[in-house]
């Protein structure tokens, strides 16, 4: 069997449903999931493999069943043959689980001896992959080996009968970890029921860090705009929207509109932050996502997550325990450090957090589940790939929000969101994030891949990393090369890679590409025509800056500026300045990226100077755009030059018509996506009409846009088979495995 079946009680329940059919024989974990030898009747061997598919354990997922008869054996009985008993391979650390619905019952139950026990787990949830020191998975080499188990969890932990059959992180109030109440100093507060004691002081307004499974949250209120704008002050994030969770589903229900595969994900195992509409008036602080009409939802996934829920009075903000763009804080003195004079309280416990891990954050995009953000609850689950690698190999990843990968075999594993390599900090939590990886796997990369700019930290890691072969790959090849491999595609491929930047082979800053793409290398079949960036990335966050270079491209001399809302907000001097700077094409760099589109457009049609922060002003534009319009602006193709261009001067001319005719902003941004829509569509068909026709796959940032992704795809699939990202991000966190497959099959040529 194979599929996620390590780390879930797969093999007690194995055991416990070959024991009621009837069945001899044993089953075993191997490198490749679980293994079966049964004996018995043929009617009851088919009841067997009847209910193996039929009923798995809760976090399982069973993908596939291979059967084939074996000769006969005389077993008198069904066993489970121990991890280290096979052959000594190393046997995989499964992701983190949330608290299951058997483990909720007991939680919630007087009567039993885990009564409102923060730390209750057994075989179908609990922490993993976090509490994991080392491989194998076992009690000794996790955080929970310093603590010694009663004799009744002894007897549950080697019963095969018991739901907590070696079940790691085992535990109960006379033998596991405890909880502990800190004031804002770090020093411990007397408090008979530490998180009744939080629960207060989260209802009065305070922040409180509390200690999650792969790291330290900030909480407070969420339905409190004082605790809230407290908090992003504290945390120096003004803007940027912060996760709430919900005490449970219908908690969630009442602050967001949600649909049936939006339940299904707030409630699965992995427990994500989900991306959902919120509802108007729902009691949720407007400061917790500032003129957005979406909120980052989850719900508790640990039982320390549920009794909190349960005794406040609202559901609460809960965002990663860090000051804005570090690393997540996971150690209890570490995090008493580096979140004093932001948190009021502490809430910790004795259970080490071994490896950290961030929050998951995914969203439904087309129809399917779409992760922005790759973590906890994912990592480390490989992606298998569509041909084994000949050696293994190692992706550093991107810039931003960075993740790493490393492949053996036909298996790759995408690491832990790391963040934005721009600080000391998130340097080394990637170098160490990086090593335990390779400890964990066993995997020692001989090819390591990283991005073409010569300065980024990933590539000098790459560069300085002894004994392997760096091998650079272009940020877009590797996109499209990461949406191949999850697609399990050969190749060639038609590859529309749209984001706001990553370095081209001719030294440009690219971002609206289509590639015909093999993993081996690409052509660069079209791209858009480049907006200046005055300053360079100076006007990344000034958006302005991009909106005026927009509108002197498409108008000349003629330009519209004093009659744009936009620039009457601009100080006269910045203007004459950047104005000239474009004129004179002085300290401008050419930029292709789609992105730089988005916020252009969205700085015009909405007003806004500055992006907050990356990707704001183009969300708030996605979120701007009416659903139902159908209308588009003209636009123009240039096939005369090699790449193709997508011209957009006309486009831009017609917006800024209607914007100065006081169209409404809502239709502006959808003919602005219909446009790029149909763009896209025109270089596809005529990319196809060359070249044959591919499959193609759409990815990069840009396609976290659902407006943009589902007008693509519609717009090509009754001719070409479209593929979006699913498990693996669209966005830069899924470069990691793009860089691998690139790199794999240029350093075997
Ligand atoms: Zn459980
Ligand atoms: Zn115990
Ligand atoms: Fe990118």
């Amino acid at each position: 069997m194979r599929g996620t079946v390590q780390g879930v009680g797969f093999r007690p329940w194995v055991y416990r449903l070959a024991r009621r059919t009837g069945v001899a024989g044993r089953v075993l974990n191997d490198a490749a999931g679980v293994t079966i030898e049964a004996f018995g009747s043929e009617p009851d061997i088919l009841r067997f493999l009847d209910r193996l598919a039929a009923e798995p354990p809760p976090a399982a997922a069973i993908e596939q069943i291979d059967a084939e008869p074996i000769p006969p054996e005389a077993t008198p009985d069904f066993v489970i043959v121990s991890s280290e008993a096979t052959d000594g391979r190393r046997v995989s650390i499964p992701p983190d689980l949330a608290t299951c619905g058997d483990c909720l019952t007991e939680l919630s139950d007087p009567a039993d001896r885990r009564y409102r026990y923060p730390f209750i787990t057994c075989t179908h949830c609990g922490p993993r992959y976090t509490i994991a020191r080392d491989v194998p998975y076992d009690r000794e080499t996790t955080t929970m080996a310093s603590f010694a188990m009663c004799p009744a969890c002894r007897e549950e932990y080697t019963s095969p009968e018991s739901r907590r059959f070696h079940a790691e992180p085992i535990a109960c109030p006379a033998c596991g970890p405890s909880l502990a109440l800190l004031d804002a100093d770090g020093r411990p507060v007397a408090a008979p029921d530490p998180i009744e004691a939080a629960a207060r002081a989260l209802d009065a307004g305070l922040v409180v860090a509390v200690k999650g499974l792969g790291g330290f949250h900030l909480a407070c209120d969420a339905s409190s705009p004082a605790a809230v704008a407290a908090l992003r002050a504290r945390k120096r994030r003004e803007q940027k929207p912060l996760a709430v969770m919900a005490a449970d589903l219908d908690a969630a229900g009442r602050l967001a509109l949600l649909t049936d595969d939006e339940r299904r994900l707030l409630e699965s195992p992995i427990r994500p932050i989900v991306l959902v509409l919120r509802r108007d008036g729902a009691g949720l602080a407007d400061e917790v996502a500032p003129d957005n009409p979406y909120v980052g939802l989850m719900l508790p996934y640990t039982p320390l997550h549920h009794l909190l829920l349960r005794a406040v009075r609202s559901p609460l903000v809960m965002t990663s325990g860090n000051l804005s763009e570090e690393p997540l804080a996971y150690r209890n003195d570490e995090a008493v450090e580096r979140l004093r004079g932001i948190a009021d309280l502490f809430l910790v416990h004795d259970r080490d957090i071994a490896t950290p891990c961030d929050d998951s954050v995914v969203r439904l995009i087309a129809g399917r589940t779409t992760l922005l953000r790759r973590s906890r609850g994912y990592v480390p689950r490989p992606v298998r790939l569509p041909a084994a690698v000949a050696h293994p190999t190692l992706g550093c990843g991107a810039l931003l929000k960075n993740t790493f990968c490393l492949a053996r075999g036909d298996e790759a594993w995408l690491g832990p969101h790391v963040g934005d390599l721009d600080s000391l900090a998130t340097h080394r939590f990637f170098e160490e994030a990086i090593a335990r990886f390779e400890r964990f796997l066993g995997i020692r990369p001989e090819i390591v891949a990283h991005d073409l700019h010569p300065s980024y930290h990933t590539t000098r890691y790459a560069l300085t990393r002894a004994g392997v072969t760096p091998v650079g790959v272009q940020h877009h090849h590797a996109h499209v090369a990461a949406a191949m491999a999850e697609h399990r595609l050969e190749g060639p491929v038609l590859g529309v890679a749209y984001d706001g930047t990553g370095l081209g082979t001719d030294g440009t800053a690219w971002g609206g590409e289509l590639l015909l793409a093999w993993y081996d290398r690409f052509e660069r079949l079209a791209t858009f025509r480049p907006i200046p960036l005055a300053g360079g990335d100076t006007a990344i966050r000034q958006v302005w800056r991009l909106a005026l270079a927009l509108v002197v491209d498409a108008y000349g001399r003629d330009a519209p500026i004093g009659r744009l809302p936009l620039f009457r907000q601009v100080p006269r001097r910045d203007l004459v300045v950047v104005g000239q700077l474009l004129e004179g094409g002085v300290q401008t760099v050419p930029a292709h990226g789609v992105g730089r589109y988005f916020d252009a457009f969205g700085a015009l049609g909405l007003g806004l100077t500055v992006s907050a922060f990356e990707g704001q002003v183009a969300m708030a534009w996605n979120h701007a755009a009416h659903p139902h319009e159908r209308r588009r602006y003209p636009f123009d193709l240039d096939t005369t030059r090699q790449p193709w261009i997508v011209d957009l001067r006309r486009t831009t001319r017609a917006a800024v018509g209607e914007l100065l005719a006081h169209q409404p902003a809502s239709l502006v941004s959808a003919r602005f996506h219909n446009t790029l829509v149909a763009a896209t569509a025109a270089i596809v068909e005529r990319a196809a009409a060359e070249h044959g026709r591919r499959p193609v796959v759409l990815t990069g940032g840009c396609f976290q846009n659902p407006f943009l992704a589902e007008g693509v795809r519609a717009a090509l699939a009754d001719r070409f088979a479209v593929h979006l990202h699913g498990e693996v991000p669209p966005g830069d966190g899924g470069i990691a495995l793009g860089q691998v497959m690139v790199a794999q099959a240029k350093g075997s040529e």
